[in-house]
């Protein structure tokens, strides 16, 4: 398989180039150039598979040429092993026609797992075979730092230094990630907020010199790879709700617009869709952009499900180049202008095109600790923030006909947000043992000023000395 960049105007690259390259030359993201499908028919055969097999059938035509089956099936089998749940992925019924697919039994209990875990071995297969190393930066807020470390701990290939605002984030994250006891895992507290850290990840990779001394390297969310993984657990669902010969909706909790871009892929690839949710907290621009039409920036608030607070969607740029039919020109026009604006729109045709699929829905906090306490109450199911979001507009807005499946992802264990579950429903949900033995092993944590020239020669002295 070969790759395209949305804004057209970077060179056409393989899986494993497009897998370290992260964004493309021209600012665009990667695509691949067609879209494998599946008949009616494979997808019924589908049905009996393990989601590690499933996982192998779905991803070889996006992997043909970078990795043989024998590696790929390695990759998925060994990354699958870290999980907690036989099922990987499994449903619960909360309704006649509503099921939550929980996404959190992976080692540090949200759904970035089921990416990163595949990604992190795809990295040290890919790199080992071409004998290089990188060192893979970035800043979290929270969970994406905390399923980088877990899923690059012991790798050969690769480093990984995660840098978190100093006393910002919370004590169970700090600890997924500081507890970690592997010589190529770093965490750096900065002194500062989550945008210094990001802020200073981007400056690193803005060094030229730098970057190539380092051989720096990401795994955030616009990475191709980890969208083509999570679309291994949309056909895992559809499949065992009755696809392809029942149609499914899906509601997803969004921020960078990765998890449900995913499902619109599952959806290009054969599956059944028939709804795509896009649930938000009060950082609403996805929702607005879906009453309006158009994509209009504003600012970041805190709240009750971090992982969403987001105003710019990096992902949705994915969605923009297919339905304005892989112009790529169009795509960079309209990313300058947002970029210069922080706003941009969409013809009505276009929009009204993109209603046939997809609905938003948003729910500010106050709303959010309701929907956590009506689900409980209802269900019985403890819901993280993120996830109750996410059940609470599929509710809203999914359903199209009566008796299809609405599927809403649950993106995080509810022992991550302690605090919440308490607010909302009274008492703190139980803790997994994964999280109760991390609270009294020893942490490793290097401390360093909001500075880029003490982060510089923090990460060349950290190289000089391997
Ligand atoms: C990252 C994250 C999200 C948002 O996912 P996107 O792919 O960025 O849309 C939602 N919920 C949780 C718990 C997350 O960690």
């Amino acid at each position: 398989m070969r790759y395209v960049s949305t804004r057209g105007n970077a060179p056409e690259l393989s899986f494993d180039d497009v897998l370290l390259a992260g964004l493309a030359e021209d600012g665009g993201l990667y695509v691949p150039t067609h879209w494998p499908t599946f008949s009616d028919d494979e997808l019924r055969d589908m049905r009996a598979l393990s989601y590690q097999d499933l996982a192998v059938r779905l991803m070889g035509p996006f992997v043909a040429g970078s990795l043989t089956d024998d590696e790929l099936a390695s990759i998925v089998n060994r990354a699958c092993e870290s999980f907690h749940h036989p099922a990987i992925a499994p449903l619960r019924q909360i309704d006649r026609d509503d099921w939550v697919m929980e996404l959190f039994h992976g080692p540090t209990l949200a759904f970035k797992d089921y990416a990163l875990q595949m990604v992190g071995l795809f990295f040290d297969t890919v790199l080992e075979r071409r004998g290089e190393r990188v060192l893979v930066v970035g800043a979290t807020s929270g969970d994406t730092g905390s399923a980088a470390i877990a899923a690059l701990q012991g790798r050969k290939a690769a480093d990984v230094v995660i840098l978190l605002p100093r006393g910002r984030v919370s004590e169970v994250q700090r600890r997924q990630m500081t507890t970690v006891d592997s010589p190529n895992v770093e965490v750096i507290a900065i002194d500062g907020t989550f945008d210094d850290c990001q802020a200073l990840v981007k400056a690193l990779f803005a060094d030229i010199p730098l970057r190539d001394d380092l051989n720096l390297a990401a795994v955030n969310s616009i990475n191709w790879a980890r969208v083509m993984a999570q679309t291994v657990y949309y056909f895992w669902a559809g499949l065992r709700l009755g696809a392809p010969d029942t149609p499914i909706g899906f509601s997803v909790p969004t921020g960078n617009f990765g998890n449900v871009f995913a499902g619109w892929v599952a959806r290009q690839m054969g599956l059944p869709i028939d709804r795509l949710v896009v649930a938000s907290n009060r950082n609403d621009i996805l929702t607005r952009f879906f009453e309006t039409g158009a994509m209009r920036k504003g600012i970041v608030h805190q709240t009750l499900s971090p992982s969403m607070d987001i105003q710019v969607s990096s992902n949705f740029e994915r969605l923009l180049f297919e339905v304005l039919d892989r112009d790529g020109d169009e795509v960079a026009r309209l990313m300058t202008r947002f970029q210069e604006t922080g706003e941009y729109s969409i013809d009505n045709d276009l929009h009204q095109e993109l209603l046939g699929l997809f609905r938003a829905f948003r729910l500010d906090d106050a709303r959010t600790k309701d929907a956590m306490r009506e689900l409980y109450d209802a269900t019985g199911e403890i819901l993280d923030p993120h996830s109750a979001i996410g059940v609470m507009a599929g509710r809203e807005v999914g359903h199209r006909d009566e008796g299809t499946p609405m599927v809403a992802l649950a993106t995080a264990h509810p022992a991550k947000f302690p605090d919440a579950v308490r607010e909302a429903l009274g008492f703190e949900p139980e803790v997994p043992r994964v999280i109760r033995d991390i609270m009294d092993r020893p942490e490793r944590i290097t401390e360093l000023p909001n500075d880029l020239d003490a982060l510089k020669s923090h990460l060349r002295a950290r190289r000089a000395a391997q």
